[in-house]
């Protein structure tokens, strides 16, 4: 078993990454396994290096330990570059210069009484039907072609196993779902050249995860990557989405909600026992 605790360094770790990386931490050491950790730094304008430095004071503090160096998002770029690339000569991405006013006006109505997907409410497709340019460009989004995606998979099934409390089974995702909920998903962005989605399919196959731990907000998430990894031939871990550590009045927490930084607890003397306690472990 191998899990993980992939924070993203663009502000203190607050009760809720407590939570998150003690779960993982644990789950590993029980079944005798490995606990890594890694940034997701991706966003190079958002990521501070003192982030990363009071986020390994802060676990370091809580007593885990972990079994490699932390891997760094933002040094796998040419990886997720290259992922790319053989999406692109499979013909399954195309670039898009949309801008969120443009998407917001080719949506119509009545996406408003619709729950949007993981990603908001499926892209409307304006970009699809353009002449692709020879070369996969640069500076630009690049966009999943789902339906020729799914017209890859075929008929194989897109399924994962699922360990959290909530949804606990096996998960089979239909392409109908895709199409309603996820649609033309954006893989790289014009400002990173990467997205969280492929960068954490790619680097959680990189660490060799094999039981993904994260917050429930990510559950609807996981079909993008189920997807991903079916594309790009890579093993699908088992998930296990926890609940969100909330504040006293049902919130959740947030990262600019500094009140609930662990380094505050620590230096109003709280114990690691004491965290562990107020996250309910
Ligand atoms: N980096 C994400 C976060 O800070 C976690 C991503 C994941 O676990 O898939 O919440
Ligand atoms: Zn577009």
């Amino acid at each position: 078993m191998i899990t993980r605790f992939a924070p993203s360094p663009t502000g203190p770790l607050h009760l809720g990454h407590a939570y998150a990386a003690i779960l993982a931490h644990d789950m590993a050491r029980a079944h005798g396994g490995r606990f890594l950790l890694r940034f997701e730094d991706i966003d190079r304008q958002r990521s501070l290096a003192r982030w990363e430095e009071a986020a390994l004071a802060d676990l370091a503090w809580l007593g885990l330990t972990w079994d490699a160096p932390p891997l760094r998002q933002s040094d796998r770029l040419p990886h997720h570059r290259a992922a790319l690339g053989r999406l692109w000569d499979l013909g399954l991405i195309y670039p898009c210069t949309c801008t969120r006013r443009d998407i917001d006006a080719a949506l119509s109505a009545p996406q408003e009484g619709a729950a949007p997907g993981p990603d908001g409410p499926p892209y409307p497709g304006t970009c699809r039907a353009r002449p692709r340019p020879a070369a996969m460009p640069e500076g630009v989004h690049l966009r999943l072609d789902l339906r020729r995606a799914l017209a890859r998979i075929g008929r194989r099934a897109l399924a994962f196993q699922e360990t959290g409390p909530r949804h606990a089974g096996q998960i089979t995702l239909s392409p109908g779902h895709f199409i309603d909920r996820i649609g033309d998903v954006v893989l790289a962005r014009r400002d990173f050249g990467t997205s969280y989605h492929l960068a954490v399919v790619l680097d959680d196959a990189a660490q060799a995860i094999t039981h993904v731990t994260r917050g429930d907000d990510l559950f609807e998430a996981t079909a993008i990557h189920v997807l991903l990894q079916a594309l790009l031939e890579l093993w699908t871990p088992t998930y296990c989405h926890h609940k969100l550590v909330r504040d006293d009045a049902g919130r959740r927490l947030a990262k600019r909600d500094d009140a609930r930084a662990l380094s505050r607890y620590r230096a109003e003397g709280a114990t690691p026992a004491d965290i562990r306690r107020l996250t309910g472990l």
